[in-house]
């Protein structure tokens, strides 16, 4: 396994130390959010609150992404800057997520993004505060709250009333590339804490509402007294090569034509990660594959996912034939390097938050070519 393949994956970058210990601390929780140095990541239906100047352009996340003026950051706002209204409903029934403790930026990194914008005395354009890599002082506790429309509304209140622009709310699955690595890694763990909770609401045992605790990493069901714990799902994705080198990519039922990424299948109960690989190539396929290589991993929060990467060639002893299921899979394609690159070919590939692309990458040696803009 290569480090290097692990530090280009967007969403497997974290700069907090989760800090498990303090999670059953209500009355140490309760000293955290009061502090000074308290931040909290606001999510809104999976969205995050964006720092401001955040200028995210509409973009589906596949192919290249549009260039923008202002790089999207995550607000990482003060609990005592937020509307006592939402704070309210917080600490009554929402709510309050520990991510951790930041740890700071890293080693080596910036020590702020490049202020794009014109800062002089005389420039008419509002200045736009750009967030800042590394902000976060290593050592500040760090939460997350999930708002409904509600407290949404009383947001943009305040915001108006301040005089301020109304807030923004970004998606993980656009900006992820955009964002820094305590961005990345606090926005990632929120949003697959949150969408764990939007599900499991109940107890599966006995249908029993349940109660959040463990500063909102357990759920109790109070009628058996048993706890329920966060789950994540492995999904294996493997980058396929044939005996030219050339990549296997598949068109998905559910993209529009042109679409093309690699094969990936969810891991069944009770089978290894390689055997998983191995089946979900072969039925979507019709390829065999030998001996899947594990390049590394990326949580996948949409909603609750593991990405596993592989890289396998196909078995000599069983020469590809290839046969989409016609279920998930439409198209089936043998890609050489130049065919990838080509910008007249017209195809889609994965975004840059997704491990395929790292995979494709990986594949080709180096970074796609950018396309041309006019
Ligand atoms: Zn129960």
């Amino acid at each position: 396994m290569s480090r290097a393949f692990q530090s280009s994956l967007p969403l497997a970058r974290h700069r907090i130390d989760r800090d498990h210990a303090a999670r059953r601390d209500d009355a140490l929780l309760d000293a955290r959010w009061a502090s000074p140095e308290a931040r909290v990541l606001v999510l809104h239906k999976g969205a995050a609150l964006a720092a401001a100047g955040a200028d995210p352009e509409n973009w589906d996340g596949f192919g290249h992404r549009p260039s923008s003026r202002v790089r999207p950051g995550v607000a990482l706002v003060s609990p005592a800057d937020l509307p006592g209204v939402v704070t309210d409903e917080i600490l009554t029934d929402g709510i309050r997520l520990y991510l951790g403790l930041a740890l700071g930026a890293a080693e080596g990194a910036p020590d702020g993004a490049d202020d794009g914008a014109a800062d002089d005395a005389g420039a008419v354009a509002p200045v736009t505060e750009q967030p800042v890599a590394g902000a976060l002082p290593s050592g500040s506790p760090v939460f997350a709250v999930s708002l409904g429309d509600e407290q949404v509304e009383a947001l943009a209140t305040a915001a108006r009333e301040a005089g301020e622009p109304e807030p923004v709310w970004i998606n993980l699955r656009l900006v992820a590339a955009d964002l820094d690595d305590s961005e990345a890694g606090a926005f990632t763990e929120a949003l697959a804490m949150f969408n764990w909770h939007a599900t499991h609401t109940h107890c599966p045992r006995c249908g029993a509402a349940t109660l959040v605790e463990g500063g909102g990493w357990v759920r109790r069901c109070p009628v058996q007294d048993i706890e329920l714990f966060p789950r994540t799902d492995a999904a294996v994705i493997v980058g396929i090569v044939d005996e030219h080198d050339r990549l296997l990519l598949g068109s998905n039922a559910m993209w529009e034509n042109n679409r093309f990424s690699l094969l990936a299948g969810f891991v069944e109960p009770g089978e290894s990660l390689e055997a998983a690989a191995i089946r979900e190539i072969a039925e979507e396929s019709g390829v065999v594959i030998d001996d899947p290589e594990y390049l590394g991993s990326q949580p996948w929060p949409f909603p609750a996912s593991l990405m596993v990467g592989f890289l396998a060639k196909v078995s000599p002893d069983h020469p590809p034939v290839l046969r989409p299921d016609g279920d998930e899979i439409l198209a089936l394609r043998w890609f050489t390097r130049d065919e990838i690159a080509d910008p007249e070919s017209g195809v889609l590939l994965p975004g840059s938050s997704s491990i395929a692309r790292a995979i494709i990458e990986r594949w080709y040696g180096g970074p796609l070519p950018e396309p041309e803009r006019a």
